[in-house]
C-alpha cells in the first residue's frame, strides 16, 4: 500500500463530466489499496475570470481582498469532486487552505507555504478516506486567505506530498508529460520519459508551464516523487528524478520560450563605480526583478549603454523607479520593449560539451532572427529576440539540437 497525492490541473476538471472522470481515475487507486490525497485546480478559465473580476473592480485592488477573489475557484472544484467521489461509493472530504490549514508567508498573491498541518489527514487518509485539497491557496500569518501566484496548485500538491511523506506525486495535466518544447507549438517535441530536477527547474523557470518553478524546487529539496502525466489518457508520463538516475544524458533535453519579458535600455549612463549598484539597488527596493544585464565597454572611457530585463508586468514600475534615478544616475535617455521573448535552451549535458552556445546563435542566424540580449547558466543560455519570431526560432532551435520526433 502507497499513499500517494494526485493532483488535476484546471483542463482535467473543466466541468462536472470531466471531474466525474477524474472521480474515477482516483478510485481506480483507491481500489489498488492505496492512500490517495487529490489535489484540484479551478475549472479551467475560472482563475483568469476572478482575475478579471478583481481588476475591473479595481486596477489598484488591495491584494489581500485580490486573494480572497482568485482562491474561491478551487472552493467549487473540491466540493465537486468530494461528491462525485462519494457518488461512486467512495468516502471522501474536501479541505480548503484555511481549513487544514497550509500555512504561508504574508505576500499576498505570491505567498510562499511554510508549512502544512497534516495530522487530522493523515488520520483520515487512515480511515480509507479520500482527502480533496484545494490547490492555490493557504492561509497568511494574519489568518487571511493567500494563494501562491499562477499555476500554484502544482506547489500545493509537491508541498502535501512533502509533508505527508508521500510515496509519490502524480501530476495530471492535459498532455502526456514534460516534453522538449511546448508540444502546442512543435509538433515534433518528444516526451521525455526522465527528467533531471535541475532540467526541470530551468524548463520550468525558463517558460514551460507545465510545472510551476516552486513545485520544483520543492520536490528537490523535499526528495519527493514527481511524475507527470495524462488525465486523459493511460500513457507513461516523466518522471523527475535525481541525476544519478539518469544514463544517457542529453546535451539538450528541451527549449523553452517566455513572453513575460520586457527590455529596459539606459543610455549614455556615466562609466564610474556605484551606478550598476544605484540603478538596480533601486529596482530591488521597487520589488523588481532584473534577469538578464548587458553592459557595454565605454569607448570615450565616460558613459556606456545598459541593457536589461525585467518581468513585463513589473516594466511600468520600472520606468517609473528610473525616472526617479535620472538626477542621480545621470543617463541621456530611457528605452523600452515589452514586444520581446526569451527563448531558451536547456541541458545539463551542456556542462561537458563546448559548441552548444555557437549552434544556438548559427542557427538563428539561418533563420535572419536577431539575437538582442544574451545570458546563460552552467545548463542554460537564453537569448532575447523580437516576439514575431518565436515559434520560428523554438521550431529551429528544437531541429538544431536533433531533438525533433522521427
Ligand atoms: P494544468 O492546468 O494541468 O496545470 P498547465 O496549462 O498549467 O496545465 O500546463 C500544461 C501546459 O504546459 C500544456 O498544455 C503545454 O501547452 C504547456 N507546456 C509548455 N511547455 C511544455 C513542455 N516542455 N512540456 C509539456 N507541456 C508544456
Ligand atoms: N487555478 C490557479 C491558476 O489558474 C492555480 C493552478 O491552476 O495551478 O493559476
Ligand atoms: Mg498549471
Amino acid at each position: 500500500m502507497a499513499l500517494i497525492v494526485m493532483k488535476f490541473g484546471g483542463t482535467s476538471v473543466a466541468d462536472v463530466a470531466r471531474i466525474k472522470s477524474v472521480a474515477a481515475r482516483v478510485k481506480r487507486e483507491v481500489e489498488a489499496g492505496n492512500q490517495v490525497a487529490v489535489v484540484v485546480s479551478a475549472m479551467a478559465g475560472a482563475t483568469n475570470q476572478l482575475v478579471a473580476w478583481a481588476r475591473e473592480a479595481s486596477p489598484l485592488h488591495d491584494a489581500r481582498e485580490y486573494d480572497v477573489v482568485v482562491a474561491s475557484g478551487e472552493q467549487v472544484t473540491v466540493g465537486l469532486l468530494a461528491i462525485a467521489l462519494q457518488d461512486l461509493g467512495i468516502s471522501a472530504r474536501s479541505w480548503l487552505g484555511w481549513q487544514l490549514p497550509v500555512r504561508t508567508t504574508g505576500a499576498h498573491g505570491s505567498a510562499r507555504i511554510e508549512g502544512i498541518e497534516t495530522a487530522t489527514l493523515l488520520h483520515r487518509l487512515g480511515e480509507g478516506q479520500v482527502a480533496v485539497v484545494a490547490g492555490f491557496q493557504g492561509l497568511g500569518p494574519d489568518n487571511r486567505v493567500t494563494t501562491l501566484g499562477r499555476g500554484g496548485s502544482d506547489t500545493s500538491a509537491v508541498a502535501l506530498a512533502a509533508a505527508l511523506k508521500a510515496d509519490r506525486c502524480d501530476i495530471y495535466t492535459d498532455v502526456e508529460g514534460v516534453y522538449t518544447a511546448d508540444p502546442r507549438i512543435v509538433a515534433r517535441a518528444r516526451k521525455i520519459a526522465r527528467i533531471t530536477y535541475e532540467e526541470m527547474l530551468e524548463l520550468a523557470s525558463q517558460g514551460a508551464k507545465v510545472l510551476q518553478t516552486r513545485s520544483v524546487e520543492l520536490a528537490m529539496n523535499h526528495a519527493v516523487r514527481v511524475q507527470v502525466l495524462s488525465s486523459f489518457t493511460d500513457a507513461p508520463g516523466t518522471l523527475v528524478v535525481d541525476e544519478d538516475e539518469i544514463v544517457e544524458k542529453a546535451v539538450v533535453s528541451g527549449i523553452t520560450y517566455s513572453s513575460d519579458e520586457a527590455r529596459l535600455t539606459l543610455r549614455n549612463v556615466a562609466d564610474r563605480p556605484g551606478i550598476a549598484a544605484q540603478v538596480f539597488g533601486g529596482l530591488a527596493e521597487a520589488n523588481v526583478n532584473v534577469d538578464m544585464i548587458v553592459q557595454s565597454s565605454s569607448t570615450d572611457g565616460r558613459s556606456t549603454d545598459m541593457t536589461f530585463t525585467v518581468g513585463r508586468a513589473d516594466l511600468p514600475r520600472a520606468l517609473d523607479v528610473l525616472q526617479g534615478l535620472r538626477g542621480e544616475v545621470g543617463y541621456a535617455s530611457v528605452s523600452s520593449d515589452d514586444n520581446v521573448v526569451k527563448v531558451s535552451v536547456i541541458g545539463v549535458g551542456m556542462r561537458s560539451h563546448a559548441g552548444v552556445a555557437q549552434s544556438m546563435f548559427r542557427a538563428l542566424a539561418d533563420k535572419g532572427i536577431n539575437i538582442q540580449t544574451i545570458s546563460t547558466s552552467e545548463i542554460k543560455i537564453s537569448v532575447l529576440i523580437a516576439a514575431e519570431y518565436t515559434e520560428l526560432a523554438v521550431r529551429a532551435l528544437h531541429t538544431a539540437y536533433g531533438l525533433d520526433a522521427a
